[in-house]
């Protein structure tokens, strides 16, 4: 019984931390919310575009377009042109 307890303070007491930890970590972004909304703007999902020549997947602001628009994933495909 004497065991029971202190492993329920020791939970208690490790979920304050976590908590107090989150908290602080929360106050040193500046105002509330505002470090949240970029954390959920970065993870909006990228599009992702698949090489015209190969067709390998790659986020949007690392693909190269030729004048059509079309989405390369290289120089070398870029000017390989589409298959
Ligand atoms: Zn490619």
């Amino acid at each position: 019984m004497k065991y029971l307890v202190l492993l329920l303070v020791v939970g208690v007491a490790l979920a304050w931390l976590s908590i107090a930890r989150r908290r602080s970590r929360g106050e040193r972004g500046g105002a509330p919310g505002a470090g949240r909304r970029a954390g959920a703007h970065r993870s909006e999902p990228t599009a992702m575009l698949a090489c015209v020549h190969c067709g390998v997947h790659l986020p949007r602001p690392e693909a190269l377009f030729d004048a059509a628009g079309r989405p390369y994933c290289s120089e070398a495909h870029r000017l390989a042109g589409p298959l």
